[in-house]
């Protein structure tokens, strides 16, 4: 990656996420912190806009549409969930779908459900798939169970596994025994933000389980939606968190970051 940031830096054209956060919350903080990271380490520069929590949703969507017009930027991330006083959806309408590295724009994501994968696939889904492509768990056939159902995770994870032939089960807070429907997944997959949730009665014996929550104690240290020490007898693997799942997106950021600057400038890689 940072021979494709040097590439873009020589022609003129240095690399640049804009990174949008209104309000502050402990975890997008950590993510944040971990993707600003990985991208400057390659060479991409990371322009932060931070908005207050109480921002009027038409002031905050004029400063938006100046990023997103802004040429020298080429990918823009925004922080999930946005205030309730934000209008989403403007914000999903108005930013350009080749500068949408994390997959918000209705047309990325009626691609992504389509199937048709030419757009930026979803940071953190990406991430989980690389992991499990990484370490050869398979998918095709397996039974998957994902913990969540957001559009930023679940939702589009499901599509990627389905995609890759998993049978996907999707639970939610109104699942009727969520344990059960755990307890029969090869692959089990935990992004509901509810720290430590996922015990080891969740878990079959030797099920890969992959942790995406991010969860903020109130001593400042972080922890996943999955008790490590007490899934990790049972489970065949486990990703830890920090160290896991967060690591991988940030480095999933970058590269769409890159991709994206190398089809608005016309520079090869
Ligand atoms: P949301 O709050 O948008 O969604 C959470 C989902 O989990 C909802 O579908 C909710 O169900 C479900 N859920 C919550 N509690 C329970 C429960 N007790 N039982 C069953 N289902 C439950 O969160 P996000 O999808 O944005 O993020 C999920 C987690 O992933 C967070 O911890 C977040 O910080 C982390 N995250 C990590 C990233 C990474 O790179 N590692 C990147 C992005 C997010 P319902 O729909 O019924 O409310």
């Amino acid at each position: 990656m940072s021979t494709r940031a040097a590439n873009l830096t020589a022609a003129g054209a240095p690399p640049v996420l804009a990174v949008v956060r209104v309000g502050e919350r402990p975890d997008d903080e950590a993510y944040e912190r971990g993707a600003v990271k990985r991208c400057e380490s390659v060479g991409i520069k990371c322009a932060r806009y931070l908005f207050d929590a109480g921002i009027a949703n038409d002031d905050f969507l004029a400063a938006f549409k100046q990023i997103n017009a802004d040429p020298s930027v080429h990918g823009i991330l925004v922080m999930s969930p946005l205030p309730a006083g934000i209008d989403r959806e403007a914000v999903q309408a108005t930013i350009d779908p080749i500068k949408d590295v994390d997959c918000m724009s209705p047309v990325n994501i009626a691609k992504l459900f389509a199937g048709d994968l030419s757009g930026h696939a979803p940071c953190t889904p990406s991430a989980v798939m690389e992991i499990l492509r990484y370490y050869e768990i398979p998918l095709s056939g397996s039974r998957v169970t994902l913990v969540g159902r957001s559009l930023v995770v679940g939702k589009p994870l499901s599509m990627l596994l389905l995609a890759a032939n998993a049978t996907v089960t999707i639970c939610h807070t109104r699942t009727a025994d969520l344990t059960a429907e755990c307890r029969r997944a090869d692959v089990l997959i935990a992004a509901a933000g509810k720290a430590r949730m996922i015990g080891a009665e969740c878990v079959k014996p030797g099920a890969a389980v992959i942790d995406v929550g991010i969860n903020v104690s109130v001593d400042g240290s972080l922890c996943g939606d999955v008790d490590f020490d007490a899934v990790k007898e049972t489970a065949g693997c486990v990703t830890p968190v920090p160290g896991g799942v967060g690591g991988v997106t940030a480095a999933i950021l970058a590269a769409n970051t890159l991709s994206a600057a190398e089809r608005l400038t016309g520079v090869l890689a």
